[in-house]
């Protein structure tokens, strides 16, 4: 493979600091994009308002994803580095390099609680940079290595290539593994979520983790209003989940904050003019699909997850063999399982994460 060292010019250091060196692959699944890798301080990130989720840690190993679906939550992230968030977000990718090494170092800290990781949801810590990169073997290890529970949210196969690192960790504690599929037109797909993997082939993804021991979940996400959102389609893509053999599909209805709303609507007037008065009327000015709306959906979801004897949601995750083959890490406690609610540690970890801005963030994708 081919690179261009761009240096470190003024725009990069004022950007990412002095350490950060600019690369671009002359290869066809990375042409156009750019990337910053940077030394960063910290790796675990505190969720602002974790009461309201099933987790309270996060690790990004990466900002922007070359996934590039229109309607990304995470979109606003980009901003904060001075960047924007259309086409920016898509093709500036910040990689922090030293991520494995420091998450080793601040599992290890003797404050850190072992409390449950959430990745994926910010970006996707599997998208295309990460052949290159390879970061998530080494976090993977880390976390194994520590029995550290966690979870990974994606829409990238290219976590079948850490299949093993998952298995071993799932056997010292609870990991759990979802796959975002909204719906599976290949149209729609290729239009609003151009740098994915097909739905199809997620699917693939679900299944074959299912069949080696770790049932995976499906984030059905998002039910795109009048694209994606008829009976028909929910019950063909909610048929097409269970036979992937997820262990529980959960329905996420198309948000549109600032960031991705004016990328999503700009996109729709493109593609589907006919569509942009009644996304006005049902989301106003804000950044929700109205309550009845939402509702619907979900009932709908489920009442075709137990026609297809799809369980339902749960947050829980899991263990393989609990009790065996503990690894080296803080043996797990009462009240750590993943999706519990938990209380913030007693006391903050030594390695207390100075996140930057649009680094915990929850987009959920
Ligand atoms: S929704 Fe997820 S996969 Fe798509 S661009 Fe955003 S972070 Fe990447």
């Amino acid at each position: 493979m081919r690179w261009d060292q761009l240096g470190r010019d003024d725009a990069t250091a004022a950007l990412f600091g002095t350490d950060a060196v600019t690369r671009r692959f002359d290869t066809p699944e990375f042409r156009g994009i750019t990337f910053h890798e940077v030394r960063a301080r910290s790796i675990l990130n505190r969720v602002p308002g974790a009461s309201r989720m099933p987790f309270e840690w996060t690790v990004n190993p990466y900002r922007g994803c070359s996934h590039a679906c229109v309607y990304c939550f995470a979109r606003k992230t980009h901003s904060y580095l001075d960047l924007d968030t259309g086409h920016d977000f898509d093709t500036q990718i910040v990689v922090k390099t030293n991520a494995a090494e420091l998450l080793r170092r601040e599992l290890a800290a003797p404050r850190w609680q072992g409390e449950h990781i959430a990745m994926g949801t910010n970006v996707d810590c599997y998208q295309r940079a990460e052949g290159r990169y390879q970061l998530m073997p080494g976090i993977l290890a880390a976390l194994r290595d520590r029995a550290n529970p966690f979870s990974i949210l994606t829409k990238g196969s290219l976590i079948l290539r850490d299949l093993e690192l998952v298995r071993q960790a799932a056997r010292v504690t609870e990991v759990s593994v979802a796959l975002s599929v909204g719906f599976l037109d290949g149209e729609l797909w290729r239009s609003v979520e151009p740098g994915t993997p097909s739905p199809q082939t997620r699917l693939a993804v679900c299944r074959t983790f299912s069949e080696n021991g770790i049932p995976s979940s499906v984030l059905m996400a998002p039910v795109l209003p009048f694209l994606s959102d008829s009976p028909e389609q929910l019950r063909e893509t909610v048929r097409a989940i269970a036979a992937a053999g997820a262990g529980s599909i959960t329905p996420l209805v198309l948000h549109l904050r600032p960031g991705a709303r004016e990328w999503y609507m700009a996109w729709l007037a493109r593609n589907h003019p006919h569509l942009v008065r009644r996304y006005e009327a049902l989301y106003g000015a804000g950044s929700y699909a109205p309550t009845w709306y939402q509702r619907r959906i979900t009932r709908q979801v489920h009442e075709f997850a137990a026609e297809f004897g799809c369980g339902p949601a749960r947050r829980s995750g899991f263990r393989q063999d609990p009790g065996k083959d503990r690894g080296p890490g803080r043996a797990q406690e009462p009240g750590q399982e993943q999706g519990r609610e938990r209380q913030p540690p007693a006391a903050a970890p030594a390695s207390r994460p100075t996140a930057e801005p649009g680094d915990t963030q929850l987009t959920l994708l």
